[in-house]
This record gives structure tokens, sequence and C-alpha cells, in this order.
């Protein structure tokens, strides 16, 4: 018999699976049970069309023997089957499913978690056996073969014999070692209390053979062992069962298995609905972002079935774009078992449940916003960015939805507010929502112009996604209340005296505001004092849309056209350089030129951005350190 070999990414996963220190190896079964499941259903999807094919849904079942002599477990179903170039293919190479993400963490050898993220499929049984036998017979063979493997060294596959369609896997349970005790799986309670736990819900009857007390006949008292063929899983879907009798390790182990999510969801929303349309949805909000969620390859949708059958995988209507991040399946009796795709598109009973669905997920989202913060805050930082989107895609027809879904860091509380809170915590007589925008929180704290309002004892928003300020532009204002950048042109805190002095003092220093402008060419459009600094120089503020920090974000994507803010430099007209400049003026004013190109230089540093002319700038210091 010939040996073959396996292919590597496959060698390698068996040499994983094989020497796996991975705690949970019972999830084995689960795997080879889920996979006997996906066979039949596979064979009565193929009858449906296929007239040759007869069979009887009645008949469809899965059977565990285990031969405790022999240390052998076996699983059968009477699916679809495998033929000699399934087995091959199937068996001798990695699984696709979820293979992107799976291959990739093979790569780094994250070994012993991979086991617990992807749940592996078949090799998974290489965790507790020495030597694996699959015996298949195809739908569409009358012959049948057997596969065989006793790890990495290779598998063989040759004819053999099986009454009927289906497959027998047999797997040669390991030897117990100090560490594990393998001998478990021969266990018949045990492993029916395994099937119990994962596969509960398999439509098809799991059978085995288990022991069972009865009265002995003719007797009142005593009792005898009997072993008696028994359907172990209740076949109820998790989601058709009532909420009462499901325990929230259920749901997550539920989760894991079906949306390959190796942690537990932030947030399980089971909930039916009866009216003019009736559904039940299971719905889990992840606790974190999959590898590929803000890439185009993402795509969103939820299963959606017809009293308990699968009609779709990824039923896309089912979700708004900016829920896009929500795991879980729809399952209504409303809907017609072979609705086309497009067909469904129109459904109104469809679109009444996206309706639905969607108010929930908002719902049981504010509710965490208000009652579990630290949860919501896990939940912002993974999907947050997708509400964002949510919020300036289509020019904003969405952000009332979802405006009070945003947080962001407050200056005075140091953590995530939402805009009501913010307006909550409102000074008396204030009437705008001061943000700033930079890379970080530090350096948000760094800008100047952040210091004088907080001073005053106004609450600043921190903005520090590149998304945020579109966001915040979008908005406009909330509750009536307009958003200001402290770093704009229309910040607006001095008193009306104040106002007035520096007005005085711009228009005293006429000469020497334009003397420096001209110098800075169109690289601002003013140059003037100010009273909005506290100890800093120096600023620039911004007039129109476009803020420093947004010409930054968009001058580095890749767009032809280059946008810029338009600034106005300001001078800390408290500060030393203010007097030092004025007199200079009136002594040197060829000299003050050189002094502008520096303070905007200074500025420019201050909030992060480049300089066009570093070396200029350099040389300008260094001139006026050397006399
Ligand atoms: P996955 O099920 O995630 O695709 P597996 O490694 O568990 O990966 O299985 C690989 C493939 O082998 C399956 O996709 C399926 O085509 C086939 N297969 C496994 N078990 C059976 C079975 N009991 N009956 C028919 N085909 C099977």
């Amino acid at each position: 018999m010939k040996k073959k070999q396996f292919k590597a990414e496959s060698k390698k996963l068996l040499d994983l699976m094989i020497n796996s220190i991975y705690t949970n190896k019972e999830i084995f079964l689960r795997e080879l049970i889920s996979n006997a499941s996906d066979a039949i259903d596979k064979l009565y999807y193929r009858s449906l069309t296929d007239q040759k094919i007869k069979v009887d849904r009645e008949d469809f079942k899965i059977s565990i023997d285990i031969d405790k002599e022999h240390r052998t477990l076996t699983i059968s179903d009477n699916g679809c089957g495998m033929t000699e170039e399934e087995l091959e293919n199937n068996l001798g190479t990695i699984a696709k499913s979820g293979s992107l993400d799976f291959k990739a963490a093979l790569q780094k050898e994250e070994d012993v978690n991979i086991i617990g993220q992807f749940g592996v499929g078949f090799y998974s049984a290489f965790m507790v056996s020495d030597k694996i036998t699959v015996t298949s017979r195809s739908v569409d063979s009358k012959e049948a073969y057997t596969w065989e493997s006793s790890g990495v060294d290779g598998y063989s596959i040759e004819k053999s014999t099986r009454d009927s369609v289906g497959t027998t896997i047999t797997l040669t349970i390991k030897e117990d070692t100090e560490e594990e005790k393998y001998s478990d799986y021969l266990d018949s309670t045990h492993v029916s209390n395994i099937v119990k736990k994962y596969s509960d819900y398999i439509r098809y009857p799991i059978e085995m053979e288990l022991e069972h007390s009865h009265l002995k006949e003719g007797s009142e008292e005593e009792y005898e062992t009997v072993k008696e063929q028994t359907v172990v899983n209740s076949r109820i879907p998790l989601w058709k069962k009532e909420k009462k009798d499901i325990k929230e390790e259920e749901y997550q182990n539920f989760y894991h298995e079906k949306f390959f999510d190796y942690e537990d969801a932030l947030k399980t929303i089971h909930t039916s609905v009866e009216g003019t349309v009736s559904y039940t949805a299971l719905l889990y909000i992840p606790s974190h972002a999959p590898y590929d969620f803000y890439t185009k390859e993402y795509e969103k949708g939820l299963e959606l079935y017809s009293n308990g059958v699968l009609i779709m995988d990824k039923c896309a209507d089912l979700l708004p774009d900016y829920f896009s991040f929500v795991k879980g399946l729809v399952d209504s009796s409303d809907l017609s078992l072979n609705i086309s795709r497009e067909m469904l598109q129109h459904d109104r009973q469809l679109q009444l449940i996206e309706k639905n669905i969607e108010k929930k997920i908002k719902k049981e989202l504010e509710t965490m916003l208000a009652e579990k913060r630290e949860d919501y805050e896990k939940f912002f930082k993974a999907f947050g960015m997708q509400l964002k989107f949510g919020i300036y895609n289509q020019f904003g027809i969405h952000k009332d939805v979802l405006q009070d879904l945003m947080i962001f860091y407050s200056s005075k509380k140091e953590k995530m507010v939402t805009f009501k809170e913010y307006i909550e915590n409102m000074l008396e007589g204030q009437d705008k929502i001061y943000y700033a925008a930079g890379e970080s929180i530090d350096k948000i704290n760094l800008l100047p112009q952040v210091e004088k309002v907080k001073d005053k004892g106004y609450e600043i928003l921190y903005l520090t996604d590149y998304t945020d300020e579109f966001v915040i532009q979008t908005l406009m204002n909330y509750d009536g209340k307009e958003f200001v950048n402290v770093s704009s042109e229309s910040l607006d805190l001095d008193s009306e005296e104040e106002k007035e002095a520096i007005q005085k003092e711009n228009e005293s220093n006429k000469d020497l505001l334009t003397a420096m402008k001209d110098a800075l060419q169109e690289k601002v459009t003013e140059v003037r004092f100010t009273n909005r600094l506290k100890n800093h120089p120096v600023c620039l503020t911004t007039e129109g849309p476009v803020s420093m920090e947004m010409e930054k974000i968009m001058s580095a994507m890749p767009t032809e056209e280059k946008i810029k803010a338009q600034a106005i430099m300001e001078i800390n007209d408290a500060h030393p350089i203010a007097q030092k400049i004025k007199t200079l003026y009136a002594k040197d004013p060829e000299e003050v030129t050189k002094y502008a190109q520096i303070l905007y230089a200074q500025a420019r540093l201050i909030e992060g951005l480049t300089l066009d002319n570093p070396s200029e700038i350099s040389n300008l210091i260094i001139d006026m350190m050397a006399k």
C-alpha cells in the first residue's frame, strides 16, 4: 500500500495536533459531529434537485459507537459521503473554513491558541487519537474507500466496502498519560455529556448506546441496568429554546463554534417578535474586530433560517452597514423556503425584520453604554470607527440614529463621555461644545490653544481618530449646541473689554503685523496678537472648515489635490516675545521679518506639522544665536 504525504501546511497542523497541549481537547467531537451534520445537509439539498437521489428525512442520523477493548470511538453518518478524490483533497489538505486567518496564524506558530481560535475541523481528532480511519461512500459512487493515517508520516487510501452512502470515522484513542486521561473518550457517559454540551442543537439525532436503570420485570424495587440506543441531543436549535433555559455558557459556545471567534462575545441578544412579521433573532456583538473587518473583504450579514432550515448564510440585507460587526441569525416562519437572493432584497417581510433588528441593536448598545461603560468602551474601541463612518457617510442621513452612541475623551473627566454627558456638565452660560483634534491625548494636551480654554473651566472633547473631525462637521451641532474647535478662529471666549483691548493693540501695531504677514506670504491669511494663549508664545488658528489636524490627515492621503487650512498666526500678547517684536520693529523692521519666519515655524512644530523649509529656518535661528 502506497503512503502519500500530507501537504506542507497540513503536516505542520497535524504535528501541532498530535503534540497539542491544548486543554480543551474534547472539541474534536464537536468538529466531527458538525462535519457529519453538514454532510447530511448536503445530501438532503442534493435530493431536492436531483430526482435520482431518494432520501427519507426520518432516516438521517449520526451514530457514535465505543469499543473499549480495541480503544476505538466511531462516528458514522448517512450524509453525502466522499469519493476517492474527495478523501484525498479534503483530508490531505487543510480545510477551507477560515482558512485565510488560519494559515496566517499557522505561519506565526501561535500554536496552542490556533485550536481554540479556529476549530480546526477534522484534524483536531489527532489530539486524542493515534490512528484515524475514514471509510466513506459518496452519493456519486458505487465504491467505498478507506483513508487511514497515523499522523505526520502520511496517509493511505484504498478501495473498501460500505453498505450504504455515508461516512464512518474510527478513532483509535491514545493511551492515558500522566496529564491526560484519554480513556474518558471511551466512557459513554462522558462522551454523551460532551455531545450535549457542544452539539445539542444539531438537527439530526445523535445516537449512542447508553446505560439506563429500569425496574426489573416483575419486581417493585429491584433495578437492572440495560444498555439502550439513545438519542443524546435535544435537536432544538439554541435560538428556539426558551431564554430562561439557556445558560450564558451555551450562548457563548454556540457563538465560538458558529462564528469562529475564540473570544466570548461582548453581548448576546436573543429576541423573539410576534406580529405583522414573526421571527426569532440570536445576535452577538463581538468583543474585538475580526482581522479583516476594516477591509473590503469583510462581508456583513446574518444567517437566515426559515423555520429552522438555513436558507442563506450571509444575508446582508438584514444589517445596516454601520452595524456590520453584528454576528448572528434570524429565523422566521414567514419567509418562503425557496425564495431567491434577488427576490429577498425586495421582500417586505425582510425589510421589516431589518428595521426591527436595527432598532434592537441600537437599544442594546445604548443600554450597554448606560449600564456597562467598561464593556461599551471595549466595544467602541473595536467598532467605534464603523459607527463614525456611519455618521458621515451619505451626507449624514443616519446621524440621528448614531450620534448618541458616540463617546469622546473629556479633558475634565479624563475618560470617555457622550455628548449628552458633556451638555449636562456645561458651565453656566456656555452654549457651545468645545473640541480639540490631534494625534493623541498627550499631544492635544500640549496644544497652545487648549490651555486657556481649560483654564477658563470649559470641558474639551479630544478627537484622536482621523475620522473624528468629519463626524463633528457632519453633526454640526448637538441638541442645538454648536461644535467649536478650540483652534478655530471662531472660538469666542473673551469678555467685551478683553476683545476691545486686544483689538486696540492690533490696530496700533498694524504696520508691524502687516510686515510680518507679508514676510509669510500666502502661508497665513493674517498675523495678530491674541488673548487666547496662556504660556505659549504663538499658535495657528484656522478659519473655515479645514483645521490644521485635517490638513495633516488629508495631506497624508493619496489625493492629487492638497487641501490647505486657512491659517492665522496668533502671537500671545502677554508673552515677552510680543513686547520684543514691538520694540524691535521701531528699530529694525527688517529683522522682524526673520522673527515672523521663526515664530511661524514654531507654531507648526507645536501642531505636529512639518516645515517646508527646515534648513532656512535652522539658519535663521543660528544667525540670531551667533549675534
Ligand atoms: P471544514 O469542515 O471546516 O471544511 P474539515 O477538516 O473538518 O474542515 O473537513 C474538511 C472537508 O472534508 C469538509 O469540508 C468536507 O468536505 C469533508 N468532510 C469531512 N467530514 C465529512 C463527512 N463526515 N462526510 C462528508 N464529508 C466530510
